[in-house]
């Protein structure tokens, strides 16, 4: 290298310089004034922003597969148990809440009330699937399918009896096994860095991806479709508001400073924001956990299962919106509808993948099983990317706010926060991989 000091850094390297939230933040103001400026027209640029997408989701299936074996080997099955548990717990609690604040607020805001019917547009009706088949479909029967078909949950399960099988390798009193084990640990966690690596490269290239996927959604769904809905748009932000809250009521019961949380999640949350998926936001949300000084042993089980189940943003918005098709068809919620619509919201967000719309699909299952009229669904599609963004963004926040709480409550499994932010920083988890 000929560089010398006196000469002037690069226009890259200036741009590596600048923090990674200030670009997102120029980005996403940036998009909305020109979907704003050119309408549907903007639609030529959303290849920028699949490529973005495509880059995180080509990260998805090696991060779950790599850091849940490595994280699994890392800690005793007793430990995986009792994390197990607790993450079950905290995410079926959490979205039952979620789902009263989304019915509570909706029947307090009345908003579908005074809105005409969409003539000749029916939605297709859709019914959930069983809960047999749910869980059945958890094991898989070629994990080469399931990774090509990028089934988290099965590849979850693979990853989990891979690391169990791991841990008992490497803890074998055979001597050649142990070795094996030795070795393959180590090749197993040489990957997850890897990975690591690959996502600071893709964080660089994001604040493109979120300019065009927000000017797109902005420039498509215009300020006309948007206004006669404002009340609905208004009720599903003020539930994510509520739940936000809660968030910080229960970080704050497990001592985390709201502040550092906050500021190591808001990437995340961005990401979740524009991308419309938890599931291409996992690399992120591992970085972040990883900043926040959480353990492998507990958020790579927590953060892939998360993306997956736990969806508080979307409970709120199929309860609120149930009951927003009950107003605008004239109809009073039973009791019985209301618990109807809970469970199969629930259940429903079980079987449903992190993916952008996969709530709209999950309205159309509520509103079949409290038996209202499918019409005014379409409705609802029409802003669904504006209800998607904040939706998805209060489910990241969730499975980061569950990851912070079981680490704290696990020995070991939570670092000293200063400590952690500074070494995942010097790990240049904010800057790009060095050439
Ligand atoms: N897009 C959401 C997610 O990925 C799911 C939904 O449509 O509500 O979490």
């Amino acid at each position: 290298m000929t560089e010398t000091s006196s000469q002037k850094p690069s226009l890259w390297r200036r741009y590596l310089g600048i923090s990674l939230i200030w670009k997102l933040a120029v980005a996403l103001v940036l998009g909305v004034v020109a979907g704003l400026i050119f309408g549907p027209d903007i639609a030529v640029i959303q290849p920028l922003g699949d490529i973005f997408l495509r880059l995180l989701t080509m990260l998805v299936m090696p991060l779950v597969l790599f850091t849940l074996m490595a994280g699994i080997a890392s800690v005793s099955p007793k430990t995986i148990g009792r994390i197990g548990g607790k993450t079950v717990a905290f995410y079926l609690i959490t979205t039952a809440f979620a789902m009263t604040v989304g019915i509570a607020l909706a029947l307090l805001i009345s908003p579908g009330v005074g809105l005409d019917l969409p003539g000749g547009t029916e939605a297709e009706e859709r019914e959930a699937p069983p809960l047999a088949e749910v869980l059945t479909n958890i094991v898989p029967d070629n994990i080469f399918g399931a990774l090509s078909e990028g089934q988290v949950l099965s590849v979850m399960f693979f990853a989990l009896v891979a690391g169990v099988a791991l841990s008992f390798m490497v803890d074998s009193d055979d001597e050649r096994l142990a070795g094996m084990g030795a070795d393959l640990r180590r090749l197993v966690d040489s990957a997850v860095e890897l990975v690591f690596i690959l996502i600071r490269g893709v964080l660089q290239y994001s604040p493109i991806g979120v300019f065009a996927l927000i000017a797109v959604v902005v420039g498509e769904t215009g300020t006309d479709a948007l206004l006669p809905l404002l009340a609905l748009t208004g009720t599903v932000y003020g539930g994510i508001l509520v739940q936000i809250l809660v968030y910080v009521g229960i970080l704050a019961l497990f001592r985390a400073s709201i502040g550092q949380f906050f500021r190591e999640v808001r990437e995340p949350m961005l990401t979740a924001f524009v991308t419309r998926s938890s599931g291409g936001t996992l690399p992120v949300s591992i970085q972040a956990a990883e900043r926040l000084g959480v353990r492998k042993g507990v958020y790579s089980f927590t953060l892939p299962l998360g993306s997956n189940v736990n969806m508080d943003g979307t409970a709120i918005y199929v309860g609120a919106a149930t009951v927003f098709v009950a107003n605008v068809t004239g109809t009073d919620l039973s009791l019985t509808q209301i618990v109807t619509v809970a469970a199969v919201g629930v259940l429903a967000s079980i079987g449903t993948a992190g993916v952008p719309g996969a709530g709209l699909i999950m309205l159309t299952m509520a509103v079949t099983a409290a038996g209202l009229p499918m019409a005014p669904v379409a409705l609802v599609a029409g802003i669904d990317a504006i209800l998607d963004m904040g939706r998805t963004m209060l489910n990241v926040t969730g499975d980061l706010t569950c990851t912070r709480v079981v680490a704290k409550t696990e020995p070991g499994m939570l670092a000293e926060p200063e400590a952690a932010a500074d070494t995942a920083r010097s790990d240049g988890a904010d800057s790009p991989p060095q050439t």
